[in-house]
Formats: structure tokens, C-alpha cells, sequence
């Protein structure tokens, strides 16, 4: 589902990248080891998702993965050894056993994969098989994420959801049973009509379920989208009120923060997503996926029918590139290192030439940031209205 990744897209920190002619994929040679792959199909569209996805249909599914394995076999002179593998969507999990087969042969042929390397498949309650899961297993996959978001049926209805709450007890009891060690559930707060009784619920039947890894996204009104002005999310104290608790209650569990919206038992942590956010380089895979190469941010075309003929006729699939300057450099560099619990260096600040010190003071002084030796970092207080922070010590930067 990501990516400039979709975990930026939800924070509404995205930047576009800006329009220019169709970019051919450099020539010369890099050493990425961060592979994100686009599945952009779903059984039926969420009320408020605005990622790429469209409906499932068999026959586009075997043309976009033969347009995918192309693209990806175009990209292998950019990759070293591979260390990180996120097939995203969209629901990845249903694409049929002969088209993932086809992807996985591709990714070992034209690809090194690292021993340890990590490689997660997004999936969605009662959309994966037994038969699927041991495909999945057999061909490397250590890692599933699942799109669980409430555990209240009400709200999963509003949502547009396709599953209940049994069906999502259910595919984490028989994930768990099949031999995945490391699982991931996605749960959001900020629903219309959620209240913190009904968020608490959700997050005490995630632990019945016991995930390795929790991610906890603030619901975010995408135009577009059928939630897009007909619906109200609850008022900001209580949303702040539900972040604050999913904090404490991960923290009580043993569920350490490692980003904003992120928490993982000890040795659980999501390696491809801390990559995003310490700045690293990927190449992205499938119609809508961004890359991140050198200096340069650029996005494939979000259209399937055009995304499989830019593929056929051999021509790379990206529509937008741009290089980014010293200014937005900087800029990600700041919002995307707050956004995890490491911080940012003040020496690597002050190479860029940010005298962060000086434009955090007020924050530090309001308890939003705070000096960890010789880190800067958000508290909780700061992660709980990170954008207000972020665009208050940006103005104070000049940025
Ligand atoms: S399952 Fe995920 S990607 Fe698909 S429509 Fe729903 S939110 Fe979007």
C-alpha cells in the first residue's frame, strides 16, 4: 500500500514530486536494498482509502504482473544486495498463486536477496487461504501485515470494510497457527462515532490476537473519497485522547514506540519503513509506486491499462521526477527523522547548516521536544500533534 511510502501519505507530510515529461530510469548502476512492490487490487474499495487500489479481475491481474516482473527486471541494475522486500497494495494476497509464483521467481532471479533479508505481504481479514499461506512461507516471506483497522463491527461497516471482528480474530488465529513469527495489525483511530471505550476495545481484543507489531493511524478525510466531506471524525481532544492511550497501553504491553504511529515487541521493528524514515533509498515496483534513487523522488503512473503498456512497449512507468533541492532535502530530513523515537543527530543538523537548537527552544521549552544527549526528539506531548510541531520548528528554520 506505499510509497512515497503510504505511512508519509497518511501524516499528510507527502510532498509531490513535480510534474515532468516521462522520465526514463538512469542508466547507471546503484546499490538500493529496498524493494517496495504495488499490488493495486482489492475485493471492493474502503469508504475513506484513497491509495491506488482497484477491483479485482483475474485476467488484469496476470497482465499487471507480467508488466510487474518487466519493471522489476528493468530495475535489478539499481539494487545491491537486497535487504528489505514490502509487497503493498491494495491486497496483494489475492493475487492468484500463479501470478505471485511468477513474481517470486522473478525477485530470485534477478535479484539478491540478503539471508536475513526481510520481505512482508499486506493482507486482509478472510482474504487469505491456507494454500496461499504456504506459498507465501515457501517462497521467503517472514513478515505479514494485516489490515485489521477496529475490532467494533459498526465501525468496520461506516469503514466500508469487507471483513467483521470474528473474521479478524480468525486470520490472526490461523496466521499465528501457520508459522508466521512475525505479524503486524493495522488498527485507526479518529473513526466517526469511535469513542475511547470502543478504541479501547479494539486495542484490548488486538492483544487476544497477539501481534508482533502494532501500527496506530489516525483516521486522515482524503478528497476523493466517499468520507470527503459526509462525515465528522471526533472532536480533536478526544482523538488526541485515543493517541495518548494507544501510547500507554503498547508501552504497558511491552510494545516499545519506535515512530509515531508505530510499536513492536523487542527484535519486531518494520526495517523496510525505518528505512523510509531514516532517508534511505528504494526502488518502487507497479503502477503508483514511488522510488527514492539517488536525489531524486519519482512516482510510476497510477493507471493499470497505461502502466502495462508503458511496460510493454519497454518504457519505464515513471510520470513524475524531481531532484530534490538542498531546501527539501532538509525539510524531509527534519519530518521524517521526528517521526521515530531516534530523533535526529544535532550534528547531522548542523552539517545541513539548521541551527536546530536555537529553532526548537520554544518547542523544548512547551514540552513538545526534548534533548536526548546530543538527540532531538519528540515526546509524546509532541508526537500527539506532530504536524503543528513539525510546521512551527520548520517556520522557525526559514524552511
Ligand atoms: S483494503 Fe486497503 S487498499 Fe484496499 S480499499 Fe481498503 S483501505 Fe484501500
Amino acid at each position: 500500500m506505499t510509497t512515497i511510502p503510504r505511512q508519509m501519505q497518511r501524516s499528510g507530510a507527502q510532498r509531490r514530486a513535480r510534474e515532468s515529461t516521462a522520465a526514463r530510469i538512469t542508466g547507471s548502476s546503484r546499490a538500493v536494498s529496498s524493494l517496495y512492490i504495488h499490488v493495486p487490487f482489492c475485493v471492493k474499495k474502503c469508504n475513506y482509502c484513497d491509495f491506488f487500489s482497484v477491483p479485482f479481475d483475474e485476467s488484469t491481474a496476470f497482465a499487471y504482473t507480467d508488466a510487474l516482473c518487466r519493471e522489476l527486471k528493468m530495475k535489478a541494475h539499481l539494487a545491491g544486495s537486497i535487504e528489505t522486500v514490502y509487497i503493498g497494495g491494495g491486497t496483494p494476497s489475492l493475487l492468484p498463486h500463479a501470478c505471485l509464483s511468477r513474481l517470486f521467481r522473478t525477485l530470485q532471479r534477478s535479484y539478491t536477496l540478503s539471508e536475513t533479508a526481510e520481505v512482508t505481504i499486506e493482507t486482509n481479514p478472510g482474504t487469505i487461504s491456507g494454500a496461499t499461506i504456504d506459498l507465501l512461507l515457501s517462497r521467503g516471506v517472514n513478515r505479514i501485515s494485516v489490515g485489521v483497522q477496529s475490532f467494533d463491527d459498526a465501525e468496520l461497516r461506516l469503514l466500508g470494510r469487507i471483513h467483521t471482528a470474528d473474521d479478524a480474530t480468525r486470520t490472526l488465529s490461523f496466521l499465528r497457527k501457520s508459522g508466521f513469527n512475525t505479524i503486524s495489525l493495522d488498527l485507526m483511530f479518529g473513526i466517526p462515532g469511535q469513542t475511547l471505550d470502543s478504541w479501547r476495545t479494539s486495542l484490548a481484543r488486538c492483544l487476544e490476537c497477539a501481534p508482533t507489531h502494532l501500527s496506530c493511524y489516525e483516521l486522515t478525510l482524503e478528497e476523493g473519497t466517499p468520507f470527503w466531506n459526509s462525515v465528522q471524525k471526533p472532536p480533536e481532544d478526544a482523538i488526541v485522547d485515543m493517541y495518548v492511550h494507544a501510547c500507554d497501553f503498547c508501552e504497558h504491553y511491552g510494545y516499545g514506540q519506535y515512530e509515531i504511529s508505530n510499536f513492536a515487541l523487542s527484535g519486531h521493528r518494520c526495517v523496510h519503513n525505518l528505512n523510509y524514515w531514516r532517508r534511505g533509498e528504494y526502488i518502487g515496483a507497479g503502477a503508483g509506486a514511488h522510488s527514492f534513487v539517488g536525489d531524486t523522488r519519482s512516482r510510476n503512473v497510477r493507471d493499470i491499462r497505461s502502466y502495462i503498456r508503458h511496460l510493454a512497449e519497454g518504457v519505464a512507468p515513471e510520470v513524475d521526477s524531481a531532484m530534490l533541492s538542498p531546501v527539501e532535502s532538509a525539510r524531509e530530513f527534519l519530518f521524517l527523522g521526528l517521526r521515530t523515537t531516534d530523533g535526529i543527530r544535532i550534528r547531522d543538523a548542523d552539517a545541513l547548516g539548521l541551527d536546530l537548537l536555537r529553532a526548537a527552544e520554544e518547542l523544548r521549552e512547551g514540552g513538545f521536544l526534548e534533548m536526548r544527549g546530543t538527540v532531538l526528539r519528540m515526546t509524546r506531548r509532541g508526537f500527539a500533534v506532530s504536524t503543528a510541531v513539525l510546521v512551527h520548528l520548520l517556520q522557525n528554520l526559514g524552511l
